[in-house]
This record gives C-alpha cells, structure tokens and sequence, in this order.
C-alpha cells in the first residue's frame, strides 16, 4: 500500500519547473508536488515538502505561527559535567629547512552529560 502527501508549501505550485507541469494541450496547470511516504511510522520532514526550498518557504511564511504554537517561554537547560584533560600533542617548527615535529602538552574541554 503506498501512502502520498502533497508538499505542505501553499505556494509550491506556483514554482515554475517541468516537473509540476500537468494536463495536455492548453489546459496545463503547475500543481502541487505529490509525495511519496515510503516509511510512515518514522516521519520525515521531507514526507511532508518536496524540497528544502518549499520547506524554508513554508517555514518563512508562517513563522510566527509556528513560534506561537511551540512557543519557548524560557531556557531549557541540561545538566553536564566541564572536565580539563591534558593530552600531548605535536607542533611543526620550522628551522629553516624543514620541519621538525614538537611534542607539548595541550589542553582539551570535555562536556559530560549526564543521560549516557
Ligand atoms: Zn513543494
């Protein structure tokens, strides 16, 4: 059973490619992309638009409305943990005629969450 959508972008028809034109003779229309949703326990963004350009029209033109419905009234935050490490790593030095590879100790960030 094959399940379609059409692209959710109110203006996708009125974007001129070849492959939304429909109909024959002087009758031809540029319609709405139809597609196909080949896994749909698992949506996908693009199950829904045709292409990024369609989905960011959309996204565009109702915005607010968006915001408005998954409003943020305040910061989430997620607790973590800030660890130093120190670790060698090597430097190039340059000595006029090649390089010569120099050990030092450097210093990296490591953010932990705390939901592994
Ligand atoms: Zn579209």
């Amino acid at each position: 059973m094959s399940n379609y959508n059409w692209c959710h972008n109110p203006d996708c028809h009125k974007i001129s490619t070849q492959s939304r034109v429909r109909g024959s003779g002087d009758n031809k229309v540029l319609r709405t992309v139809k597609i196909k949703v080949y896994q749909p326990e698992t949506p996908h963004i693009y199950d829904f638009f045709c292409n990024n350009n369609c989905l960011f029209q959309f996204l565009d033109k109702f915005a607010t409305e968006i915001a408005n419905t998954y409003s943020v009234k305040q910061p989430s935050e997620t607790p973590i943990k800030v660890k130093k490490e120190k670790y060698e790593s090597y430097r190039h030095e340059y000595n006029g005629t090649d390089y010569k590879r120099v050990p030092y100790m450097a210093t990296r960030t490591i953010l932990e969450s705390n939901n592994e």
